[in-house]
């Protein structure tokens, strides 16, 4: 990835996730470190389960209750996330981070019509008159593409439609002009067409505005057309980072591989689809937690963890055969 010289809006350092259950403590993301720079876009793709929304969750410090920093850190800006409590958290979320989730559904009341419930969180959020707040709503409405205030004013949630309510929800997340945008699977639920005006949304406000976007897909035809910079997890370990448009050129990582080799193509229209399951966080297996899936597995992926090995190109993969067909050290 490239080296910056502003400070990175997301900086996460070493982070591991502890999640306590009734009867061990599981580990859904282990030693992760990523950065997303301002006006960029980081994505992080992998399959389900594989810790990409528990990494969102603890950026936003959203829990679950059961969820620690066991190690590392999340720096938003300046500001080390674990340190943030009460007000201060509250005044975090909104201002400092905004973020969009795959059901908008908590960003409204679905007793209250959507325009006043976002005026009334205007009001309160940016401490603004009823005057204030219903000329920066109209503001908002245009910066996100949709138009007719008064309309929507009347709108119940049930009455929008997914990319409408997709759209007012990217709104009110970037309503206090965040530096930071967290967007989890945010296109998942809408119609291919919608998918597209939404990121295309995202793409504007990040050049428009210099916003940084984390954002989280399993859909690698929308990453490769928007994003900067790429982490691919699996299992809760970052197996490859690279620039975006290096990584789906030259991926180094047999599970990065395999999941550029899963996605449709005009000559593969039902492609091949990875051997296997995910591990359970409760069986991780020992090495590599690739190794069952992994065509090209040898005897120390089932025993050793793979280091992280840096590339000449900036990029980073965990792969004992990799880094040896290179030459390189872990
Ligand atoms: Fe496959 Fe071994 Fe590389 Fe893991 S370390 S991805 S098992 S080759």
């Amino acid at each position: 990835m490239q080296v910056h010289e502003l400070h990175p809006a997301l900086s996460i350092r070493n982070l591991t996730l502890a999640l306590s259950t009734k009867h061990s403590v599981l580990y859904p993301v282990r030693d992760l470190s990523l950065e997303v720079q301002p006006g960029s876009l980081h994505a992080i793709i992998g399959e389900s389960g594989s810790g990409k929304s528990l990494t969102c969750r603890a950026i936003m410090r959203l829990g679950p209750h059961a969820m620690t920093i066991r190690s590392g850190s999340i720096h938003v800006g300046q500001t080390d996330v674990s340190t943030l409590r009460g007000h201060e958290l509250s005044e975090f979320r909104g201002s400092r981070v905004g973020m969009v989730f795959q059901d908008p559904a908590p960003h409204f009341n679905p007793a209250k019509r959507v325009g006043s419930h976002l005026i009334r969180t205007l009001e309160r959020r940016l401490n603004l008159t009823a005057e204030e707040a219903r000329s920066r709503f109209t503001e908002l409405l245009e910066r996100v593409g949709l138009s007719g205030r008064d309309d929507l004013l009347q709108k119940y949630p049930h009455e929008l439609s997914g990319g409408m309510a997709q759209r007012l929800a990217i709104a009110a997340a970037i309503a206090a002009a965040p530096p930071l945008l967290i967007a989890d699977e945010p296109t998942t639920a809408l119609d291919v067409t919608v998918q597209k005006s939404v990121l295309e949304l995202i793409d504007e406000l990040r050049r428009g505005m210099g916003l940084a976007v984390l954002f989280v897909s399993h859909d690698l035809a929308l990453v490769e057309q928007y994003a900067d910079d790429i982490t691919v997890l699996y299992a809760g370990t970052a197996a490859e980072q690279n620039a975006s448009h290096r990584l789906f050129v030259a991926p180094r990582h047999p599970y990065t591989q395999a999941l550029l080799r899963s996605r449709p193509r005009p000559d593969a229209p039902v492609p091949p689809s990875i051997p296997g399951v995910p591990p359970r966080l409760e069986q991780l297996p020992s090495g590599c937690p690739f190794h069952p899936r992994c065509p090209a597995a040898i005897d120390p992926c089932r025993s050793d963890r793979p280091a992280p090995t840096s590339w000449p190109d900036g990029g980073q993969s965990r792969c004992h055969v990799a880094a040896r067909n290179a030459g390189v050290t872990e």
